[in-house]
């Protein structure tokens, strides 16, 4: 599993609704990328707070904004 597909099963993943394999392809991916694992942290928080808010509209764009900071971050130098 590449980065990419990582990043867009992450929402399926915090709802649990990954099927056992994907999920364990996932988990793998994530155990070994410190940038995946950093962006689901982030991606956690955000999804706490917006839980929090309850009836309050997801604020536009919110996932949007993280993922394309992600994508720039990917896109930076490489070790
Ligand atoms: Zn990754």
């Amino acid at each position: 599993m590449i980065c990419r597909e990582v990043v867009e099963l992450m929402t399926d993943y915090l709802d649990g609704a990954l099927s056992q394999e994907d999920r364990a392809r996932f988990e793998d991916h994530i155990a070994g990328c410190n940038g995946c694992t950093a962006y689901l942290e982030q991606l956690r928080r955000t999804r706490s707070v917006i839980g929090r808010l309850a009836a309050e509209p997801v604020p536009a764009g919110l996932e949007a904004e993280l993922l394309s900071a992600f994508r720039s971050w990917r896109s930076g130098p490489r070790p």
